[in-house]
């Protein structure tokens, strides 16, 4: 039937038999959507508040008559409000990403250019934690997909590897190639993941240290924006880490996702 989705199930008997089961999921298809589009609807009503109230707290906390306590309190209420807007920022992006109407334009990345600015961004996220940011280029090709997305996705692994790293701590960014895949890796020496929590780690909200990552400021939606970018490139996100030792985040792309 058109406009009804179905999940089978094929369970086989013995050497020839098999038993096909047909799941109508129509209805869990509407309710994924109703799902989807509350969530998209809340964070735009968010915004416009959220900016009129960012807007004026930043007026207040820079107020240098203000007695040290409202400063305090003006300076805490800032900070809170653009915790706010990066949250209804990033859950925008992965609406968005998941919507399948809008397809954004792959073009062909120069990757060096990229690979240089995000080692400037990289600089200026945390320089107080004086980690050695290194940037390797082992491959010539260009990644065909979509700039902004992609560059949002490798800035969330690398401010997570700064994050996640005590200080002077050694960060490598690098784009390789084999015959097979292209490969964008960020690799830190920082305090690593147990391995049961890695299956989880690009789940919505997944932390595997509540206190510690809402102390970094993350949103706990990085790593589910870059499977979901990761998905719109056909790519996929391998995680290796080891506590205490470190951690690598590799971005998987598909042969035909490159050129020369
Ligand atoms: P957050 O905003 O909390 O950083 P993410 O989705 O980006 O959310 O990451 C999910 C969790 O994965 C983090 O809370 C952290 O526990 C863990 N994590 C991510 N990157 C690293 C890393 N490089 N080293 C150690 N843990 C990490």
């Amino acid at each position: 039937q058109p406009n009804r989705y179905v999940q089978y199930e094929v369970t086989r008997f013995g050497q020839n038999d098999r038993l096909l089961i047909a799941y109508d999921i129509t209805r869990l298809h509407q309710l994924e959507q109703i799902r989807k589009d509350f969530v998209a609807n809340v964070s735009h009503e968010l915004r416009t508040p959220l900016t009129v109230l960012s807007g004026y707290l930043e007026t207040f906390a820079s107020n240098e008559e203000l007695p040290p306590k409202w400063a305090r309190a003006f300076k805490q209420m800032e900070q809170q409000a653009t915790r706010m807007s990066n949250l209804v920022n990033d859950l925008l992006m992965l609406s968005r990403l998941e919507s399948d109407n809008i397809k954004q334009e792959h073009k062909a990345i120069n990757m060096t250019h990229l690979l240089e600015q995000l080692r400037l961004d990289a600089q200026a996220y945390d320089p107080e934690k004086q980690h050695a940011i290194l940037v390797n280029i082992d491959s010539p090709l260009r990644l065909l997909g979509t700039e902004n997305d992609l560059r949002s996705a490798f800035l969330n692994l690398i401010t997570n590897a700064i994050k996640y790293t005590p200080a002077c701590g050694a960060i490598t960014i690098r784009w390789s190639n084999d015959e097979k895949y292209g490969y964008f890796s960020v690799q830190d020496n920082g305090i690593g993941i147990e391995p049961q929590h890695i299956p989880r780690l690009t789940e919505r909200f997944y932390r595997v240290d509540a206190a510690r990552s809402s102390a970094t400021g993350g949103t706990g939606l990085g790593l589910a924006i870059v499977k979901h970018v990761l998905l719109q490139h056909k790519g996929i996100l391998n995680i290796n880490s080891k506590p205490n030792i470190g951690s690598t985040f590799t971005c998987v792309f598909a042969r035909e996702s490159l050129v020369d």
